[in-house]
Formats: structure tokens, sequence, C-alpha cells
């Protein structure tokens, strides 16, 4: 009898695990309780896919032992808790995906820089020459990719959600940038449960696989046990021994007598926190065999990925920077303290429960204005009120940088690095980037 299968959500993971599921002989329906993109909605009919949407019709799930579930849709959601008390496997298109595949698959997750670190080491690897295809959260879901060709690698950014529905999937090469508090409302507000969900990356590795994670990051090392698993494990750090580390001013990183050593000013992006990110990669293209040279012409050459810590522009001296990405208080702390010049500083939006206190000695160093953008300015204020020699608030990215640039004099910083959630202002993330740049292109 022919498999049937069922997929929640239609964006590109659903899309993709169809085509996929389509192609290896499944019966397969998809279900989507918004409207499907038109382009999706186009592939799922030119291929004889059922779909709905606007709806999950529970009988339409009936006889199904397997769904593939999107990432985006939490396992609070209706749907999710009844088919799973009916005894229904749940997993994600990363766990259909590995199904068939036999490349080489390099996974990198972690709360901040994931994307950074898995773009940068693409780029090293298709430097090399090799066939490499960027994957996960980020460009073409595996299971597209799938449908034409097995490649010989896949870089693939991983998210916890993702993360959450693999069970046999097996990462090569696993990196785990960090562990800071993020995403806890998916995550009954535990930590624990948050950490269990990044650690899921190295369950089913193997002796030849490896595990590179930040030894200078107190989260992972509290939660790596004793055989935790049998990879090999490389981690880096800034100031400790280890399989790639920060020297004499140069990156060393060293496996099994192969050396790599660059000075770290030849390193195209700046900050610790991109020191962090060059580690992780080079050890990540090392155990993939990538040659040294190559390794180190893409450590030099990368150009960064919009919406962190990108260079906008400069204007009568004062340098604007786009860092709409640190939805987490965290990666404003990296971003504040790359920072060489004082800074009038635009921060704010949906706030998660921040802890600001870890900001508040870069703060008093660096920041000479805050510009509080949000709906809800309290925290923030809270927070910073009696710290910074000056306070101001917003709710229009128009007005924040027009107060900005009033604020700042030659040899200053704006810098956009929000801190929080984009959602009570701007459709995400990039909506509120896009908009600072063009009011940063704007203004006078
Ligand atoms: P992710 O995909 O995990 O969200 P990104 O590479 O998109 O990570 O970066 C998100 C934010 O975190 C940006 O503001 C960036 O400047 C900052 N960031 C990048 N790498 C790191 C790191 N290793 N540690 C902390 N913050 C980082």
């Amino acid at each position: 009898m022919q498999k049937k299968i069922v997929i929640l959500g239609a964006g590109e993971s659903g899309t993709g695990a169809a085509l996929l599921a389509k192609s290896k002989g499944f019966k397969v329906f998809v279900s989507d309780m918004g409207q499907i993109a038109p382009g999706f909605r186009r592939e799922l009919e030119d291929n004889n896919i059922l779909f709905e949407e606007g709806q999950h019709s529970f009988e339409k799930f009936a006889e199904v032992k397997e769904v593939i579930k999107s990432p985006g849709i939490p396992d609070s959601a209706p749907i999710v808790v009844k088919l799973k008390s009916n005894g229904v496997s749940i997993i994600s298109d990363i766990e259909f995906a590995g199904r068939y595949s036999k490349a080489h698959i390099i996974g990198i997750t972690g709360s901040n820089g994931k994307t950074t670190t898995t773009l940068w080491l693409h780029h090293i690897m298709k430097m090399a020459g090799l066939d490499a295809v960027l994957s996960g959260n980020i460009g073409v879901s595996p299971c597209r990719t799938l449908v034409e060709r097995d490649p010989d690698y896949f870089v693939m950014e991983l998210s916890s959600f993702q993360l959450d529905g693999i069970f046999s999937f097996r990462v090569n090469t696993a990196v785990i940038t960090n562990i800071t508090p993020d995403h806890l409302d998916r995550y009954e507000y535990r930590m624990d449960n948050y950490v269990a969900s990044k650690f899921r990356i190295i369950q089913n590795q193997l002796s030849d696989d490896c595990f590179i994670w930040c030894l200078n990051d107190d989260v992972i090392n509290r939660n790596l046990r004793n055989g935790i698993t049998p990879a090999h494990l490389m981690p880096f750090s800034l100031d400790k021994e280890c399989a790639a580390r920060v020297e004499d001013m140069e990156l060393r990183t060293e496996i099994n007598e192969r050396k790599l050593i660059l000075p770290i000013n030849e390193i195209s992006l700046t900050g610790k926190h991109n020191l962090y990110n060059a580690m992780a990669a080079s050890l990540a293209a090392m155990h993939a065999g990538v040659e040294i040279e190559a390794i180190k012409e893409g450590l030099r050459t990368f150009g960064g990925v919009e919406h962190r810590l990108e260079k906008v522009g400069e204007k009568n001296g004062v340098l604007f920077i786009n860092d709409s990405k640190a939805t987490n208080v965290n990666s404003t702390w990296y971003a504040l303290d790359s920072m060489k010049s004082p800074v009038v500083w635009i921060a704010g939006g949906t706030d998660k429960g921040n802890d600001y206190s870890e900001l508040n000695g870069l703060v008093k160093e660096k920041v000479k204005a805050l510009v509080c953008m949000g709906l809800e300015n309290t925290p923030l204020k809270n927070a910073f009120g009696t710290i910074v020699p000056k306070l101001v608030e917003t709710k229009s990215m128009e007005e924040a940088v027009k107060i900005a640039k009033e604020l700042a004099v030659e040899g200053d910083v704006v810098l956009l690095s929000p801190a929080c959630a984009s959602f009570d202002l701007f459709k995400n993330y990039e909506h509120r980037g896009n908009l600072f740049k063009e009011m940063v292109g704007k203004t006078q």
C-alpha cells in the first residue's frame, strides 16, 4: 500500500518536504492554517499534491503514522497536541531529508552567530571549489535540493525548532556557537529545555564525526557530560588551549598536525564575536578536509551578512551601523563591545523579558545617547535611565534616525542594535533594518 504522509505548513521547508515525499512515492497531503504563498501553492498544484489552507481538518490525517511539521508551528498548537496524543510521530523536514542523503552534513546551531557562521563556512567551501549546498534555516530546503540531487556537502543552519523534530538525523560536523536565553516562550520558559534542544544536534553522532563548540561558553560547558558524544571534541576559545584559539594576535587552528595560522587583522569581519565565528568555521572546514589555503582565503574575503553590524554609510563624519538582527541582549553586547567610538544607540522593541544588566558596563563606557524606539520603552528606561547622559523616546524609525543624526557629532557612531524583537513596530528584523537604511539615506 502507498505510504501516506502529511505535512503541516507550506513554506519553504514544508513545500520542499512535500516535493521530496512525492518524488519518493508517498501519498502526500499538505495542511496550512494560514494562506499559502502563491509560489508554493503553484508548485503544489503543478505536482498534483493535495493541500488545504486556512484550517487543519483532522479527518485528513486518518491512518497517518508520520507528520512533517514546519519549525514555525509550536508543539502547543492544538493539531500537534492531538496528533501526538494519537501516537503519530512528528518530525522536521531535516529528519526526513536525512533519510535520503549520503552527504557530509555540517550543522550549525546556537543562540547567536548561526547565520554568520553558516554563510562564512559555505563561502569558504565554495572558494575551495567544493560541492557544498547552503541549507536548513537559510537557502533552499534540503528536501527540495534532494529532489534533484544529493550534494557532497550540506552546510545547514539549524534552529532549535528544527532540532526538536530530529530523531535519527546524523550531523557529521556539529557546531554550537553559544547558548544564551532566547525563544524561551517555546520552551515552557525553562532554560534547561532550550539547552536540551540545542544539544540534540550531537545526539546521533558517531566516532568519525566532530563536535565544535565555544569553550568560553559556560552554559555549554556545564551541560557537557563525559561520554555525551563519541565524536571528536574540537572546542574553540579566545584564551584557552584549544583546537582553535587566538594567540599573539593570530587565529590558530590545528587538527591532527594540520595547522592554520592567520593574523587576525586579515580576517574580514571585526568584533570578538566574529573571531568566535571564524574559529568555528575554520574548524568545521578543516574537519571536512578543506585545503588550508582555501580556508585562509575564505576567512579573508567573506563580505558579512546584511543586518549584522552592517556598515550602512558615513555622513558628516558619523558612521551608521545596522545591527537590526540583534534581537537579544547577548548579540547587542557584542555589538557594543566592538564599537571604538562614542555611540548613539538606537534600541528597543518587543522585549522578551530581557535582563539588560549585563550591558551596564559597556553602556556606561561607550553610549553617549540612547534612542528608545518601541511601543513600550519602560524596561529600557528603567535599565539605562540613570546611566546614559541622554535618553530620548520615539515610536518611529524616521524620527529615531533624525534624532540620532542631531545628537551625533563627527567621529561618533549611530548604532541600531535593538536587543529586542521587532514585531511591535515592524514586520520583522529585515523590515526594521531596511527602514533604517532608507532613513539614513534620506536624512541630512
Ligand atoms: P543567528 O542566525 O544565530 O541569529 P546571526 O549571525 O544572524 O545569528 O547574528 C545575530 C546577531 O548576533 C547579530 O546582531 C550579530 O552581530 C550577533 N552575533 C553574530 N555572531 C555572534 C556570536 N558568535 N556571539 C554573539 N553574537 C553574535
